[in-house]
């Protein structure tokens, strides 16, 4: 069934590349849309839903920080790939704090490349059928995976499907020291040991939501050497 296939968008101004995306996507059975510009794919937003945004920086017109910003208010929940341009990290750390789910530099490998678009597509099934409790309270918060919502002491906020992917995983191994690599694994499909900063980025997020003083975690703690834990009653263990 054709419309069974997923739906990406791509916006990115560089033919060639584009060109190339496409063509390999294509080739793995997906469906994607182009646009060259950040506006042109939020006019297209307002019609249509995508499974999964790729989105490069540098762009004409709005760069791809203002158009992930923008995204997020017609669609707070897909997943978006920012490709960025510099290997220097602040346009990373951007992306992210704009919105993104992670990121890519250029110049890509197509293999990696197309590891991360699958793990992003990947429709978990292993949250949804046993979705922990609905209004998960923990703290001064309730998070609500199933709607991708969550009440906070700032007040209610919606969630990205990624979000909602790393508290299923987080509130599920309640207590538990999980390793960056099952994080990375699990939520984003991440097969190497690649070097990302993509984890400690989304950590720091999740702790502006619901973390009472983010510079000292209590729910979303470190665990040097290995990875994080989750503790609901923001206990130290
Ligand atoms: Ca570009």
């Amino acid at each position: 069934m054709m419309n069974d296939k997923p739906q990406i968008m791509l916006v990115e101004d560089e033919i060639h590349l584009a060109r190339g995306i496409c063509y390999n996507l294509e080739e793995e059975g997906l469906r994607i849309s182009h646009f060259e510009t950040g506006e042109s794919a939020l006019k297209s937003l307002e019609v249509e839903r995508f499974d999964l945004i790729i989105l490069d920086v540098m762009l004409p017109g709005m760069d791809g920080f203002e158009a992930c910003r923008l995204i997020r208010k017609l669609d707070p929940r897909v997943p978006i790939l920012m490709l960025t341009a510099r290997s220097d990290d602040s346009d990373r750390v951007e992306g992210l704090e704009n919105g993104a789910d992670d990121y890519l530099t250029k110049p890509f490998n197509l293999a990696e490349f197309l590891l991360r678009v699958k793990g992003m597509l990947r429709r978990s099934s292993w949250y949804r059928p046993e979705p922990v409790e609905e209004g998960y309270r923990f703290g001064d918060n309730e998070a609500f995976l199933l709607s991708y919502r969550a009440k906070t002491a700032q007040g209610e906020t919606d969630m990205t499907e990624m979000e909602v992917r790393v508290l299923s995983l987080f509130f599920r191994k309640e207590g538990q020291a999980i390793q960056r690599s099952e994080l990375l694994q699990t939520v984003w499909g991440y097969t190497s040991d690649t070097e990302t900063r993509t984890l400690d980025n989304f950590i720091v997020r999740l702790r502006k939501y619901f973390e009472p003083d983010p510079a000292h975690p209590k729910h979303f703690q470190t665990v040097r050497g290995v990875g994080y834990r989750f503790s609901r009653s923001g206990s130290s263990v």
